[in-house]
């Protein structure tokens, strides 16, 4: 036998594949599953998009190896995209990184950043891409309780003193995968203190930046006085085009952190297909029409789920920002045991929460991800189980 290094032993099993295997597995006995637990988006990428990509194929430029860090043009535009919506100013050359996805970037920054016996600062519930980092790198992990009755936004008060002096980097992620809220300016410039005070770097994952419903325009961490000498954003196309497939995302702010990043991908990757590059500098330059159409698409998908629920009797704030619904699990059950009755019962897949840590713990995680149709019938369904 073989044995793995330590450090892929500390790393637990990946949360969405185990749950993508039980849905499969579920569908393949040909049942209708629906399935509301991944945060995969179903629409397709705008044709303009996936054009540029078809001509750029031919391309014979991009058959060789690309730049290392990425074609200018391509920093240029997530430049331009970052004025024209946050109002913030970067310098293309050492304020952006282009990474593979938010993701990649997620996990480069704790190799970046953290020595073992290090401590990161952790959303619970949050993305358990953090966590990986935090693990691949031999370092610790500090839960910041994410509540309710606090908005679910972290209470750097509440954090221990052993914890601050031994915390070198902290993730935040609004708007919020799992909980669907959204921060405002004050807590964000809270924020900038807090990361001064206490030499932390700031990792904001943006990934849902552009989703904020009934006219609320989330606010991007960088818009934020002070913000670019204490963190980084993580900005990512996947969620806003519809381009989780392409992997394109990036890491914009503090040019000390963008550089060590560029200097770890610079010896694991040439970055991204030339091709990809051109076309995703289409999506962020072109006409904007297309992702004002998703929020509205996401925002009546929401609304009709909602009623569903309210006529089922489940009762749960609306998510402000981001595709997905936070719920509360009926009394009597866990986050788990629920989620599995929701599978065998009503062939219906929600993330159970405790999956995003153990304050989540008492909510399930439903993604707006199918048409309003099938968003009902979901409703319909759970709403035979008469539990509510
Ligand atoms: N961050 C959050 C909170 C996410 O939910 C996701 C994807 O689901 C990502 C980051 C990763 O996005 P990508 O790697 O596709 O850019």
């Amino acid at each position: 036998t073989i044995t793995p290094a330590k450090r892929l032993q500390t790393l637990p099993e990946q949360f969405f594949a185990a749950l993508v295997a039980k849905a499969n597995a579920r569908a393949a006995t040909g049942r209708d599953v629906i399935n509301l637990g991944q945060g995969n988006p179903d629409l397709p990428t705008p044709s303009t998009i996936v054009d540029r990509l078809k001509n750029a194929a031919e391309n014979p430029k991009y058959h060789k190896y690309p730049p290392f860090r990425g074609f200018p043009f391509l920093k240029e535009a997530v430049v331009q995209r970052y004025k024209e919506d946050y109002g913030v100013d970067l310098n293309p050359e050492t304020e952006v990184a282009v990474l593979f996805g938010g993701k990649s970037g997620l996990i480069e920054i704790s190799q970046c950043l953290l020595n073992p016996g290090d401590t990161c600062l952790v959303p619970d519930p949050g993305y358990p891409d953090y966590w990986s980092g935090v693990a691949l790198a031999g370092a610790e992990m500090a839960f910041m309780p994410l509540r309710e009755e606090k908005e679910f936004l972290p209470d750097y008060d509440a954090i221990s003193s052993s914890d601050l002096e031994r915390a070198k980097l902290m993730f935040l992620n609004y708007p919020n995968n799992p909980t669907s809220a959204v921060a405002n300016a004050e807590f964000y410039e809270q924020t900038v203190a807090f990361a001064k005070k206490n030499g932390i770097v700031v990792a904001s994952d943006f990934a849902y930046g552009a989703i904020g419903f009934d006219g609320n325009r989330p606010i991007s961490f960088l818009e934020t006085p002070g913000a670019k000498e204490v963190g980084i954003e993580f900005y990512t196309l996947s969620k806003t085009y519809n381009m989780a497939g392409w992997r394109v995302g990036f890491a914009l702010g503090n040019p000390e952190i963008v550089e060590m990043i560029n200097l770890i991908q610079d010896h694991m990757y040439c970055s991204l297909f030339g091709g990809i590059q051109e076309a995703a500098s289409e999506a962020l330059t072109g006409p904007q029409q297309s992702v004002r159409e998703l929020v509205s698409i996401y925002e009546s998908r929401r609304n009709a789920l909602y009623e569903a629920l309210d006529e089922i009797g489940w009762k749960a704030n609306k998510p402000a920002g981001s595709f997905f619904c936070w719920l509360p699990v009926p009394e009597g059950h866990t986050s788990m045991s629920f989620a599995d009755l929701l599978l065998e019962k009503a062939d219906v897949v929600v993330a159970p929460g405790s999956g995003f840590g153990a304050h989540g713990e008492g909510y399930v995680r439903l993604g707006l991800l199918t048409t309003e149709d099938r968003l009902r019938e979901v409703a319909a369904r759970i709403g035979r189980l008469g539990l509510f």
